[in-house]
């Protein structure tokens, strides 16, 4: 009985199989490229936490987790302080999944991780790849002192692989000149809105493989509050419900949920937040 107590180990609802699940979700326990406050190691394990005081059943959506088959891993074991490691090994996860042909939602986590995660998801299904970037912060920094695989730099990173006209970016409000004129100039540059800007691009990534990075800073820090980087002036829940409905049975391949930092959240609303997200993304297009 003892050890069948598991319930705060896996997300809810999920299956115990690799083999047999269409859905694989991985927790990244890394903040150590974090500018301001750390704590985001924390984030996966306390986004499962949350999961058991929602229900599995999505109303948005009508549709139930008992009906899905995904499998929550657990979170892989990283060398702590070893950017270029942990991110190799990150990649080497991420490449499992998707060379077997299966979705993927990665629970973070600091935001640099999705480089390695969007290299993999690029080397299965190539220049078709699309970015759905939500985030408070353009994250296109060339590096940050000196580190280029900093969360700051994140898709940056991305866009020396993945054609900046295939990436997205909605929600932002922080950066700095030069960021800002790099996303006008390079990328698909939403800055400030979210469900608008996402409503008008649907029908061009229709066919595509999809994947989508959302920092939780993208939210207003009174609906996220537990995160590294707080930024006033975000965007409610809702609006990334809508989002996410509005991608219903899109063909996305992976999603991650980033920078929910427990030590930070009173409440724990963030990290409930985290975990709804998860459920709904399991639940509409994963
Ligand atoms: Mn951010
Ligand atoms: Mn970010």
């Amino acid at each position: 009985m003892l050890k069948d107590n598991t319930w705060s180990n896996r997300f809810m609802g999920s299956t115990d199989c690799y083999e047999k699940a269409s859905t694989i979700m991985v927790g990244i326990p890394m903040d150590f490229t974090v500018s301001y406050r750390p704590g985001t190691r924390y984030g996966p394990q306390k986004i499962r936490e949350c999961s058991y005081g929602l229900e599995e059943y999505s109303p948005y959506l009508n549709r139930t987790l008992q009906d899905k088959n995904f499998f929550d891993y657990g979170d892989i074991e990283l060398p702590f302080g070893d950017i270029i490691n942990s991110h190799r090994i990150i990649g080497e996860s991420a490449t499992e999944i998707f060379s077997d042909h299966k979705k993927a939602i990665f629970l973070g986590g600091e935001h640099s991780i999705s480089s390695p995660i969007i290299y993999s998801a690029f080397k299965e299904y190539g220049n078709d790849l699309v970015i759905l970037h939500f985030d408070a912060h353009t994250d296109l920094r060339t590096d940050y002192y000196g580190v280029k695989e900093s969360h700051a730099s994140v898709i940056r990173r991305v866009a020396e692989f993945v054609n900046p006209k295939n990436i997205f970016q909605f929600g932002i409000r922080s950066g700095t000149q030069e960021e800002f004129e790099y996303g006008r100039n390079h990328t698909n540059f939403f800055p400030f809105h979210v469900l608008e800007p996402v409503l008008s691009i649907l029908s061009g990534i229709h066919q595509k493989p999809v994947y989508i990075t959302l920092d939780i800073d993208v939210f207003d820090p009174a609906y996220a509050c537990g995160t590294g980087t707080p930024e006033p002036g975000g965007c409610s829940p809702s609006d990334i419900f809508k989002v996410i409905q509005a991608l219903k049975d899109f063909n996305v391949v992976g999603f991650d949920i980033v920078e929910v930092s427990p030590l930070y959240d009173s409440s724990d609303r963030t990290a409930i937040l985290g975990a709804k997200l998860a459920r709904e993304g399991l639940l509409s297009f994963l």
